[in-house]
């Protein structure tokens, strides 16, 4: 699974549980790290780089806004 389907299934696994908080780290040339988080505990957390589109499955599927 690439990065863009295992956030679509996070989404779909954990949106009856509540909300989203999606966090990412610094920016560096490789990428940033990302982590977004459900209610009930459970963290996804992946190494995102400049070539996974990533932004608009987070906003669509998952209605959160990395910060
Ligand atoms: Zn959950």
């Amino acid at each position: 699974m690439n990065l863009a389907a295992d956030l679509e299934h996070f989404g779909v696994v954990h949106r009856p549980h509540g909300r989203f908080v999606a966090r990412v780290g610094d920016d560096t040339p490789n990428g940033y790290r990302l982590k977004v988080s459900c209610t009930c505990g459970v963290t996804l957390e992946r190494w995102v780089t400049q070539d996974d589109a990533v932004d608009d499955v987070l906003r669509e599927r998952l209605g959160v806004q990395p910060t």
